[in-house]
């Protein structure tokens, strides 16, 4: 199921949330926007639901106008953060509720339902829980219910909420993994929203960047990640900018390389303001004469060799840097 979107506006009161939108997305693909807080993702996917009229533009479902349809009526799926399972039913029961109260002409015998509920609890692997509550399950399982609750319905599209965004970081890490293995297997066109890049990039096929209610670029993750259209998308997905060399450069902290000697090479001296280490690399912090910060991200046997302390001066160098014209 492709979704169009086409020139879609949406205004609360005088702010503008969604600025003439134009995005299509193609059948059975995972699309995630990525954008800040605030950027209208979360509206977007509204519209796209049919849970938010646009003010103007249009939905199309497969070639259909689709902006006039209930949410009922286009068949999508929803899986929010914190996604509220009903708390006085049991995993089997929250995941049939969809099935059960399908009109009696579209809906499974008793059999069909059970039968189908245990293989949606397989393909989210947690068939084990069946007969547990909600305040029985851990965050991710809870979300895992969600979304078999979800796709019970066999929803045409999927929507997704920052679905792992009340979870800690490494079962955040689990489930975006998961996430992607189901999306192979089932392949329901997904719109997946997101403030965390690392998840956008991991995840999906497409990436929106999406920035203040427009579209910043669209692209596979590798091609915005490794050629950003512009500095947002630059800096959003992790980059860092060095101004008053010959212009200013766009350049990622882990590209920059260090050295005590400036041997002939061109770049910038910079004292280390701060130095902190994280898993297998080391960031710092340096101070450049003009004041400007710049962060720099080197490996721990580097940073070793190097015998750097906090107050030191070091000469920095970019590697691939990206210059954007205004
Ligand atoms: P995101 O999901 O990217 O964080 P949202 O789509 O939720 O962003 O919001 C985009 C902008 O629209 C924000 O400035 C937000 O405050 C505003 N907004 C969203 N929903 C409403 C609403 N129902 N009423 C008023 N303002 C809203
Ligand atoms: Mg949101």
């Amino acid at each position: 199921m492709s979704i169009e979107i086409r020139s879609v506006t949406k205004n609360f009161g005088k702010h503008c949330a969604l600025k003439n939108i134009d995005l299509s997305i193609p059948g059975g693909e995972l699309v995630s926007l990525l954008g800040p807080s605030g950027s209208g993702k979360t509206t977007l996917l509204r519209i796209i639901a049919g849970l938010e009229a646009p003010d103007s533009g249009s939905i199309l479902f497969h070639g259909e106008d689709a902006t006039k349809q209930s949410a009922r009526d286009r068949k999508v799926g929803f899986v929010f953060q914190n996604y509220a399972l009903f708390r006085h039913m049991t995993v089997f029961e929250n995941v049939a509720f969809g099935l059960k109260v399908k009109p009696r002409r579209d809906r499974l015998s008793k059999s069909g339902i059970r039968d189908k509920v245990f293989q949606l609890l397989k393909l989210v692997q947690i068939d084990w829980l069946v007969d547990h509550y909600p305040f029985q399950l851990s965050g991710g399982q809870r979300q895992r219910v969600a979304l078999a609750r979800a796709l019970a319905v066999e929803p045409r599209v999927l929507l997704l909420d920052e679905p792992f965004g009340a979870l800690d970081a490494k079962v955040r890490k689990e489930l975006r993994r998961w996430l992607r293995r189901l999306h192979d297997e089932i392949h329901v066109t997904s719109v997946f929203v997101t403030h965390d890049q690392e998840e956008a990039l991991e995840v999906s096929d497409i990436v929106v960047v999406m920035n203040e209610g427009q579209i910043e670029q669209v692209g596979a993750p590798d091609d915005v990640y490794d050629h950003p259209a512009n500095p947002f998308v630059h800096g959003f997905l992790g980059g860092v900018s060095i101004h008053g060399l010959p212009a200013s450069a766009y350049v990622r902290p882990h590209e920059i390389e260090l050295s005590r000697k400036r041997n002939g090479v061109p770049g910038f001296y910079g004292v280390v303001k701060y130095i902190f280490r994280k898993g297998t690399t080391v960031h710092l912090e340096l101070e450049r004469d003009n004041g400007e910060c710049v962060d720099v991200e080197i490996d721990r046997d580097s940073f070793r060799d190097l015998e750097l302390k906090e107050g030191e001066k070091v000469h920095a160098v970019p590697g691939n840097s990206r210059v954007f014209s205004n």
